[in-house]
């Protein structure tokens, strides 16, 4: 089965009572038992059909055999955090999403886990911070808002040779373009609030893996803890991912164009996209992913400038999140990054001016010609 494919039918969608293509939004908590222990399903924290569809059907997409749905993106992150114990330590991609990087720091490090943010596009880096305690690698590629890569099937190898699990988060990319298990992965995770739901109206959280332990792991972590998305959003989801195929070609189409502009406007400093030329890990990334994903980020002069083309973009909203039908802007230095010091931040490589799109689903040339006005 070929990639758009299998988005329409991958895992166990149907229903075989009535032949729906849909599945049935089944709003039940709970289910009657034929007698003690014999059943399908018992109570909806442990499973429920329309959750247990949408599963199947990211396990599919993902290449994976067991698929976790959770009721957003974080959720699904500690999930997989509760893998670990007191006195692990996890090496984490050092431009992680924010909510990751407050997680981490915040709540795993008072439970005694600790965390090292490390440049893992950096191989020697990496292996480097590997301690005896390090139980786990987690990684973004390609981050935000930098759009730094990371070998995947190297930093595997590496993972495999010290005994430790790779979890990547895959929201970037989508299951469309890259497959971390495919490239030696154990786990694989996404924010689904962004590309695989698309449409900027619902919250939620998947994990996949391939290997069975683990999935009886998680599936435990799941019902124990019971951070479960629900049969509506399970619904809504699967019928966002149906279109994420077609959804994916076109930003990637929007995002090459509106990119290659931004390039060559004589008021803007540098643009980070992995299918630029100049992009130092574009080759790395061609070989792991087969699509550039739909976001850029760009400099301008200063955060006043910045400040100015996002009052005057008409197309672009200024909104969190990405991923969505819409093209979105933000400022991470003010926005999403502003709990990080600034000296840390500058270090990073994340300055004043720096913008980042999230591009859409409208007509190139209109996306084109607000940036045009906006900049200018
Ligand atoms: C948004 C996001 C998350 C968090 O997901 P929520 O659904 O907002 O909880 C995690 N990782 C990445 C890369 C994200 O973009």
């Amino acid at each position: 089965m070929r990639k758009k494919t299998r988005l329409i039918h991958g895992g166990k969608t149907n229903d075989p009572s009535t032949g729906a293509l849909s599945p049935p939004i089944y709003q039940a908590s709970t289910f009657k038992q034929n007698g003690v222990g014999n059943f399908t399903y018992e109570y909806a924290r442990t499973g429920n059909p329309t959750r247990a569809a949408l599963e199947s059907l990211i396990a599919d997409v993902e290449k994976g055999d067991q698929g976790f749905a959770f009721a957003s993106g974080m959720a699904a992150i500690t999930a997989v955090m509760d893998l670990f114990a007191a006195g692990d330590h996890i090496i984490i991609t050092d431009d992680v999403y924010g909510g990751t990087y407050r997680l981490m720091t915040q709540v795993l490090e008072q439970r005694n886990i600790s965390v090292s943010f490390v440049d893992t596009s950096n191989k020697e880096e990496l292996a480097q911070t590997i301690r005896t305690e390090t139980k786990a690698v987690f990684i973004e590629t390609p981050t935000n808002p930098l759009l730094k890569v990371t070998d995947l099937k190297k930093v595997a190898a590496i993972a495999k040779e010290h005994d430790l699990l790779l979890i990547v988060d895959n929201t970037f990319s989508t299951p469309y373009w890259q497959n971390p298990l495919a490239l030696g992965a154990d786990i694989v995770i996404h924010s689904a609030t962004k590309y695989l739901g698309g449409h900027s109206d619902l919250l939620a959280g998947l994990v996949v893996t391939n290997n069975e332990k683990l999935g009886e792991g998680i599936h435990f972590i799941q019902n124990a803890t019971g951070g479960v998305l629900a049969p509506h959003d399970s619904w809504l989801l699967i019928r966002g991912i149906r279109t994420l195929g077609i959804r994916m070609e076109e930003i990637e189409h929007n995002t090459k164009e509106i990119a290659h502009y931004l390039d060559q406007h004589p008021q803007v400093g540098h643009v980070y996209y992995p299918g630029l030329q100049n992009h130092p890990d574009r080759g790395v990334h061609e070989q792991q992913s087969a699509g550039y994903g739909g976001m850029i980020s760009f400099t301008v002069e200063s955060e006043a400038k910045a400040l100015d083309v996002l009052q005057k973009v008409v197309y672009f909203t200024l909104a969190e999140s990405l991923g969505a039908v819409e093209s979105l802007i933000s400022l991470p230095a003010p926005m999403t990054h502003a709990s990080i010091p600034r000296d840390r931040r500058l270090s990073l490589g994340i300055e004043d001016g720096l913008i980042r799109l999230s591009v859409g689903l409208e007509d190139v040339e209109d996306l084109r010609e607000d940036l045009a006005q906006a900049l200018t």
